[in-house]
């Protein structure tokens, strides 16, 4: 395309520092971004339009799905926002989902026809940045992660190509969307094949005890319970928006029948300090969160500590983990329940890490002045590299950074060499490299 021909097609949507709607188009959910363009592109040609256009100005690539990771609001280059591109439509039990929907839709529409897949737990993420870093949601033990269930897409390469993408006509790519996060162009449509879901039985026990026989219980019960069933811990001190505080365990089955999901958490139940509150039948859309809008004036506090994929969740694990949370006045705990369909995935389907992990387990201590001095920063830093020194690696989704020393604790050796040559494949150039960025072999 040449020059003149890129910005008639483009119009008003290329978007520039001083222009009207530059304040609006740069905010996140994390922040406000401080890139040098915007081009908030709403058809496929609208994208092929603005990789042009960041070429012919030497910007690199970021894309803009959801808004919800940390990291869209590094400084400079070109971001793309796809949030228009959001179309949902259903063709028997295969979804086929714009590149800048968000997982709300695509639960209203599913729901409505008896459908369901395993996202995240909030409704306002978006499809795009959850399912190309893994996405790991209420139901993955009974169908995997996000991406275990995506069998297509389409995608805008580097060079401007729209490529129709599966398993036969490109299998390299499609391994490597499954996991390998967004750096590989982008991508403006994903298809899934979704599972028949009536309802699910979800709710709520809150945990009125000491965290670690109630963990170790859970620990115990799920690698004989039915794959159905996937637990979610959360202890979150009250300053944290983005749920209820205090400690709880998410229920959710995969299904409606009630009488089942409760004799799967019976030994739970019966843990003392185990209070049920609401479990019952439920609408799958019903169990995603509203997630909180960003606050300018309120932004969020970085935090010590990170994430892991633990292989096993021993008794020294969960010491270390209730010792955490309890060092740390403000601080949360998040374990997500893993096996299941998760774990039947072999290495050479996704990029995804660790599938051999059971659990996963995220701590932090909100770094606010008053709360964390340097003595404790130090000591909840030591405390987390104990932890995650037991895993087998990190999620990037939930990391608040794309620093390269990141993308080593992801990635195996193995896995990030054929990750570095599907990208030699298809972006040389390294064009979408404002990511976990997986450099061209
Ligand atoms: C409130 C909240 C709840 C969350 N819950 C969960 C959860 O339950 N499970 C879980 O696994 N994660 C969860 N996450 C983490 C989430 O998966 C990441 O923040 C993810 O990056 C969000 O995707 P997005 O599209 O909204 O973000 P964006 O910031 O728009 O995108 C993130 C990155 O993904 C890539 N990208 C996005 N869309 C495309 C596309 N169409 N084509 C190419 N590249 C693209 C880009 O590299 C971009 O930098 C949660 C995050 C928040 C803030």
């Amino acid at each position: 395309m040449v020059n003149d021909d890129i910005s008639a097609a483009l119009g008003g949507s290329a978007i520039r520092p001083g222009d009207p709607d530059w304040d609006a188009a740069r905010r996140f959910h994390s922040g406000i971004g401080d890139p040098a363009l915007i081009v908030r592109a709403s058809s496929v040609e609208d994208v092929r339009s603005a990789v042009a256009l960041a070429a012919r100005e030497g910007l690199e690539i970021m894309v803009r799905g959801g808004g919800h990771s940390a990291w869209g609001t590094l400084p400079g280059g070109a971001t793309i926002d796809i949030a228009a591109l959001d179309d949902v439509t259903l063709d028997g039990t295969r979804v086929r989902v714009g590149g800048g929907a968000r997982w709300g839709d695509v639960a209203r529409l599913l729901s409505s026809r008896g459908l369901g897949l395993s996202s995240g737990d909030t409704a306002s993420v978006g499809v795009g940045g959850l399912t190309l870093g893994g996405g790991i949601g209420l139901m993955v033990r009974a169908w995997g992660l996000a991406c275990d269930q995506l069998v297509g897409a389409q995608v805008v390469t580097a060079a401007g190509d729209v490529v129709e993408v599966d398993d036969v006509a490109q299998p390299e790519l499609m391994w490597a969307l499954r996991g390998g996060g967004g750096n590989f162009g982008v991508v403006t449509r994903f298809d899934f094949e979704a599972h028949p879901l009536t309802a699910v039985v979800a709710g709520e026990l809150g945990i009125e005890s000491d965290a670690r026989p109630v963990l170790r219980a859970m620990r115990d019960l799920l690698p004989h319970a039915p794959r159905e069933l996937t637990l979610t811990y959360m202890d979150v001190p009250p300053m944290d928006p983005s749920a209820p505080a205090g400690a709880s365990i998410a229920v959710v089955w995969a299904g409606d029948d009630e009488n089942a999901a409760r004799a799967a958490i019976a030994p739970l139940l019966a843990t003392p300090g185990v209070v049920p509150r609401d479990l019952g039948l439920r609408a799958y859309p019903d169990i995603l969160l509203d997630g909180p809008e960003f606050d300018p004036d309120a932004p969020m506090p970085g935090f010590v500590g990170g994430n892991t994929l633990l292989p096993r969740l021993d008794d020294d694990a969960i010491e270390r983990l209730a010792a955490f949370r309890e060092a740390n006045a403000a601080s949360v705990l998040l374990l997500r329940s893993l096996g299941g369909a998760y774990g039947d995935v072999p290495p050479d389907v996704s990029a995804f890490p660790a599938r051999e992990a059971t659990w996963f387990a995220m701590a932090g201590a909100f770094d606010v002045p008053g709360l964390l001095d340097a003595a404790g920063r130090a000591r909840a830093l030591d405390d987390w590299q104990a932890i995650e020194a037991r895993g087998a690696g990190v999620y990037g989704n939930f990391t608040t950074s794309t620093d390269q020393s990141w993308v080593e604790r992801m990635y195996a050796p193995p896995t990030l060499a054929r990750l570095a040559e599907v990208k030699r494949t298809w972006d040389p150039g390294n064009v979408f490299s404002r990511n976990h960025n997986v450099r061209p072999a």
